[in-house]
Order: C-alpha cells, then sequence, then structure tokens
C-alpha cells in the first residue's frame, strides 16, 4: 500500500487560542510593514480568494453518512493554483484558508509558476477501508469537478497529510472520466503513481528538499555559530516528529546523507528514543511489520502519555514533520532544540515564534523547507502537458557526447579509465536524476535568495520574515504584470 503523506495525528489545537490563519496572517503582516506596496494591494495578496465548502452522502457499510469537504484557491495571481489535499479529523475552514495561503508563499519562493490551494475532507483515514476512501475520494472529486475546482490550468490538487498516490491516482482516473477530450487530463492532479503518469522523485521529494533546504542552513556560519553549533550536519542531533512520508525520508537523508544522529521519533501513538541514535531503515522496517514505531527493540519506548514531552528533550534540530500548531506558547520556553527545522507546514504558531526569537532559537522555516514537494510536482505537471517523460530526448545524446569526450581525454592522456569511472562518467541523465538536480539547484537558489533578504534589507527579524518579503515581492510584482492595477 502506498505510504500517505504524513501519517502523525498529534494536535496540540487545543492549546493554542490563535487560529491558525490569524496566525500566517501575524507572520504576513511583519513581512508587509517592511514594504512599501499600497495597502490595498497587499490586502488582496493576504485574503483567500475562492473556497468551497461541500458536503455529501457515501454510504458507508450500509449506512450513509455524511463527509465534509473544503477546497480554498488562496491565491490567482498565477494559474493554476496548486496544493495538497489532506484527509484528517481536524481539518475545517481555517486550517484549509492557512495551508492554501502557505502554498501561495512556498510557490513564490520556490518559483514555481501557481498561486496556492489546499483542500482537505474532514474524516480520519483509518477508520474506513480502501473501498470506502475510493468512493470518499471519487465522490470528492466529481464535487471539485462541478465547481471548476480542479483541472490542469485552474486548480491542481497533490498528496498531503493522510493522502499519497493511491488517492491521486482516484482523482486522476475520475477527472479522466468526466474530460476525455482534455489532452491535458492528467495534468489534473500531481503525486500520482509512476505508472499513471507520475513523475519519478516526487514520493521523497519533501523530504529530499527538506534536507537540502536544512544542509544549505547549515552551511552558513554566521547562522550557526551563534547557536553554539559547527557548520554542517554531521553528527547533529535530532528528533522528528512525524514519521510518515515527510518524517521518515527527510530523517533517511539527513541520517545516510549528512551523517546525522536521529535521537527521538515521535508518532500519533507514542515514541521512540534512543541518545546514541536509532536506524531511520531499521525503524521503518520494524513499523512495516508491526504496524507501529513503539517497541522497537533499540530504542526506549515513550508512551502516548509522554509523547509530546519529547518535542522538549535536548538536541540540535527539532524536527517538526506532521500537523500545525505543534510548537506553541506554552511548550515554546521549554525547547531546547537550537533549531527549528519546519517541514510541516505550521508547525510554529506566531505566538511561540516571538518565544523562541527571544531564546535566540533559529526557525528554518516551512514556506521554504518543504517547499521540495511542490518543486518536484511542478516537474510531474510539466510532464504531463508536455507529454514527454523528462530526459526522453537529451539522455542518449549526452552518453554519446560523454563517450567521445572520454576517448579524445584517453587518447590526449595516454592513460584509460578504470571501468567504475568510465561507467559514472558515461551516464546521461535519467528522469530521476533530473528531478533530484532541479530540486536540489531549486532549494539552494531560494535559501540564499531568502538569506541575502534577511542579511541585507533593514529590519528582517528573522528568516520566516525574509521568506515572507521574498514570496510578497514576487506576487506584487506578478500583479503588476497582470496589470489589474490600471
Ligand atoms: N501538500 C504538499 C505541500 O504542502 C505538496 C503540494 C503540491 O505538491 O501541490 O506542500
Amino acid at each position: 500500500m502506498p505510504v500517505a503523506e504524513e501519517s502523525v495525528a498529534t494536535v496540540a489545537k487545543e492549546h493554542e487560542t490563535t487560529p491558525f490563519f490569524e496566525s500566517v496572517n501575524r507572520n504576513f503582516a511583519r513581512a508587509a510593514a517592511l514594504l512599501n506596496y499600497p495597502r490595498g494591494l497587499l490586502e488582496q495578496i493576504r485574503v483567500c480568494n475562492k473556497v468551497y465548502y461541500v458536503q455529501f452522502p457515501v454510504r458507508i457499510r450500509g449506512e450513509i453518512q455524511v463527509i465534509q469537504g473544503w477546497r480554498a484557491e488562496h491565491s490567482h495571481h498565477r494559474l493554476p493554483c496548486k496544493g495538497g489535499i489532506r484527509y484528517a479529523e481536524t481539518v475545517d475552514l481555517d486550517e484549509i484558508m492557512a495551508l492554501a495561503a502557505l502554498m501561495t508563499y512556498k510557490c513564490a519562493i520556490v518559483n514555481v509558476p501557481f498561486g496556492g490551494a489546499k483542500g482537505g475532507i474532514k474524516i480520519n483515514p483509518r477508520n474506513y477501508t480502501e473501498e470506502e476512501l475510493e468512493r470518499i475520494t471519487r465522490r470528492y472529486t466529481v464535487e471539485l469537478i462541478q465547481k471548476n475546482f480542479i483541472g490542469p490550468s485552474l486548480d491542481v490538487p497533490a498528496p498531503d497529510y493522510g493522502t499519497g498516490a493511491r488517492e491521486m491516482a482516484w482523482i486522476a482516473d475520475t477527472y479522466m472520466a468526466f474530460r476525455p477530450d482534455d489532452i491535458n487530463a492528467l495534468a489534473c492532479v500531481t503525486g500520482k503513481p509512476v505508472e499513471q503518469g507520475g513523475v519519478r522523485g516526487r514520493t521523497e521529494a519533501t523530504g529530499l528538499g527538506v534536507y537540502f533546504g536544512i544542509r544549505e542552513a547549515l552551511s552558513v556560519p554566521e547562522l550557526v555559530r551563534p547557536l553554539g553549533l559547527e557548520p554542517g550536519i554531521e553528527g547533529k542531533r535530532v528528533i522528528v516528529q512525524g514519521f510518515g512520508n515527510v518524517g521518515y525520508h527527510a530523517a533517511k537523508f539527513l541520517q545516510q546523507e549528512g551523517g546525522a544522529i536521529i535521537t527521538a521519533v515521535i508518532e500519533w501513538d507514542g515514541a521512540v528514543y534512543n541518545p546514541d541514535g536509532i536506524d531511520v531503515e531499521d525503524l521503518a522496517r520494524h513499523r512495516r511489520e508491526t504496524g507501529s514505531i513503539l517497541h522497537y527493540p533499540r530504542a526506549k519506548t515513550i508512551p502516548l502519555e509522554e509523547r509530546d514531552s519529547v518535542l522538549e528533550y535536548e538536541c540540535d534540530i527539532l524536527l517538526p514533520a506532521a500537523l500545525e500548531s505543534q510548537i506553541h506558547r506554552y511548550n515554546a520556553p521549554r525547547i531546547q532544540a537550537k533549531i527549528i527545522a519546519e517541514a510541516a507546514n505550521g508547525p510554529t504558531t506566531a505566538a511561540a515564534e516571538e518565544i523562541l526569537e527571544r531564546r535566540g532559537i533559529l526557525v528554518i522555516p516551512d514556506i521554504f523547507l518543504n517547499a521540495g514537494g511542490v518543486v518536484v510536482s511542478y516537474f510531474e505537471w510539466l510532464k504531463n502537458i508536455s507529454h514527454v517523460r523528462l530526459g526522453r530526448l537529451e539522455k542518449r545524446f549526452e552518453e554519446r557526447t560523454n563517450q567521445q569526450l572520454i576517448e579524445m581525454v584517453e587518447r590526449l592522456t595516454g592513460q584509460s579509465l578504470t571501468p567504475r569511472e568510465r561507467q559514472l562518467l558515461l551516464r546521461g541523465p535519467g528522469e530521476e536524476d533530473l528531478v533530484r538536480s532541479g530540486l536540489e539547484d531549486t532549494m539552494i537558489a531560494a535559501f540564499h535568495e531568502i538569506w541575502h533578504i534577511y542579511k541585507e534589507r533593514k529590519g528582517v527579524p528573522n528568516l520566516r520574515t525574509a521568506a515572507f518579503v521574498c514570496a510578497i515581492d514576487k506576487i506584487a510584482t506578478a500583479y503588476f504584470q497582470l496589470g489589474i492595477f490600471p
């Protein structure tokens, strides 16, 4: 069964008094105050443009159940709108609007030419069979089609918390059945299985992007030395909250490519902790076999009642990769991490951020750090509308060019390469290579844009505000280019 985009069900909403969208808007306002745009334009950028709320009946085990769903299109300054669909009991209008807004800023930061959107269905997917989930997903898709809330040039969903490639395949199939004459129908949704029009590398994209983003931030001595840390990921102790698609992949790349030590993993039913490090792949295997990360033999199990206290354990990097509002005004004073790397959307509330800032904790913001998912979604969409696999045209050509180059170098130097060296140099890029290098380049470039704003612009207090400044500047420019303010 495909892994859902997220699988932790930790919710700290009850702790937080500020609604999620308001928290996002407080962050927006801090950046807007530093910019010289007309008030009305800033207001147009901030508000959510279009929202759809639907209640539809689905027959579940003989009973009719009324299901609630939403889709919010936050910004139409670029089309299509883009953003995931989440299945969770926490879903409500405020959450979906806040998440849609984050998508707008995220896309702008990584130069993905889309507006932001988000959808959600208020269910706990664990309570439904696969066949029931398929019925719910297909029915929700029909509702979106009827109201023009889905389409390759309008609004393109993707996986989010509680959904994955399987759900995206159902959405694509339903859409194609309704729009058989749309040659670009496959581009109506991203995050599809590779066999059904997906792109290689989308599943791990968000986690890999998180790794690239942390690696880049931690390579800047000016940023990490004041925290009492040395640059680089090697040897840094990391606590991961959420072992879904994003948390698992981020932890895996941090450990395997960066040499980080994963000391704790927190999930919906408890946590595991080992100060000497937990092998991410081995823990994933344990969960596949037992259904839970708990009772993993090479770590201490922390029961559900004490789960949230693990966020406050000593570490270098705390990586929330679950739901929003996990670090709130009540636990922020007790967080011992030096860096919070926001793999989830909105894990730190605006109130908590002020506390963290006073305490000198560095936050690497969500709208930059977790943008890898939508970056690779963009590549998938491009693949779908261009109807050609990435790399198909140039792979063989590059291999032949490399071959000629190798032969020339060997002739001129009189030396020959080992078979391994030859193999490395010969290979032309496949789809996965192109996706990975495109993602890496995007994350590096985006970090440096934000870093530049943080360093050079007066009054920018932190990386999040810098990221918002970066996003607002680009969206404002797009509005001016559109010429909608004559
Ligand atoms: N749900 C992911 C996010 O929050 C991916 C969105 C997408 O690929 O459109 O960024």
